[in-house]
């Protein structure tokens, strides 16, 4: 793996990690996807785990939200080891952490403000109207109009969509956030929105987030640094600018072709983030 400089200053370096994984291995039968992967994630950063298809990045992801154990390694997540944990301090962990998957995974029964709503109706003693008060709260963080809350999920536009969903990952005020392809799927414009609200839960709320992206704009605009798999291994962690002036098989091609290239230039040009379609209060 490729060693970089980072940014961390020296009091951050002291700190214990958010996440923590070390030598870490997975295997599906005789298929090896991740062998001997160290990687740490810093509070408060946004890193971005890439990859080719198939390079074993959800698997990661699940792997550090307890939905899959490692074959072999360990993990740590807010202090926390993940191996052998109990029922309860599972649960535990699991409520400091949000989770945006892919798709959404909203309730097509449920409207969109109890959707948001479901994780302080199952985790906490909060009443109807508390739960629907923090609920429109977390709508209009995640960059919603209120009057959305009312809707069905199947009304939603994809953007829309990918917003309930991390309104309800950002439901129970958690440290560490996970997200999974956050502008997949998302024009331009509701792209560019979703750019500024990971800046905003960074920089505003302090959240630490993991995301697995291919998006060569939000990567440039919003990550700390960047995880590279490939080939079952980590190939290299830091920066965009620092990968995109390696020489590494697994990391070039990220750079490369005219998509890498404009956004490259892009982000050389300028550090205003790309067509802001809403601002989130
Ligand atoms: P990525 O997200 O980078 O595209 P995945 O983590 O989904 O990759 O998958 C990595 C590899 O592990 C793939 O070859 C996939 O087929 C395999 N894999 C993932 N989950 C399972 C599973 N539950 N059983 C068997 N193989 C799996
Ligand atoms: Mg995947």
């Amino acid at each position: 793996m490729a060693s970089l400089p980072t940014r961390e200053s020296a009091s951050a370096s002291t700190q214990e990690p958010v996440i923590g994984i070390r030598e870490l291995s997975t295997r599906f039968g005789a298929h090896v996807v991740h062998h001997d992967i160290n990687l740490q994630v810093r509070r408060a950063e946004v890193l971005a785990i890439i990859g080719g298809s198939g390079s074993g990045k959800s698997t990661l992801l699940r792997e550090m939200i307890l939905l899959h154990p490692p074959s072999s390694g360990s993990i740590k997540v807010l202090g926390v080891d993940l191996k052998n944990l109990s029922r309860d301090d599972a649960l535990d962990l699991r409520l400091r952490w949000g989770v945006m998957f892919q798709h959404g995974g909203l309730f097509g029964s449920l409207t969109v403000l109890e959707n948001i709503g479901l994780p302080l109706r199952e985790h906490t003693q909060l009443s109807d109207a508390e739960i629907d008060e923090i609920a429109s709260e977390k709508l209009v963080l995640a960059g919603l109009k209120p009057e959305v809350g009312a809707q069905y999920p199947a009304e939603l536009s994809g953007g829309m969509m990918k917003r309930a969903s991390l309104a309800r990952a950002l439901a129970l005020d958690p440290e560490l956030l996970f997200l999974d392809e956050p502008t997949a799927g998302l024009d331009p414009q509701s792209a560019a929105g979703v750019d500024e609200l990971v800046l905003y839960l960074r920089d505003q709320l302090g959240l630490t987030i993991v995301m697995i992206s291919h998006d060569l704009d939000l990567l440039w605009q919003v990550t700390d640094r960047v995880a590279v798999l490939g080939d079952g291994t980590l190939q290299a962690v830091g920066s965009m600018v620092e990968l995109s002036q390696l020489d590494n098989p697994w990391v070039t091609p990220f750079f490369e072709g005219a998509r890498g290239r404009a956004a490259q230039a892009a982000e050389h040009l300028s550090t205003k983030p790309r067509e802001p379609s809403s601002k989130p209060k």
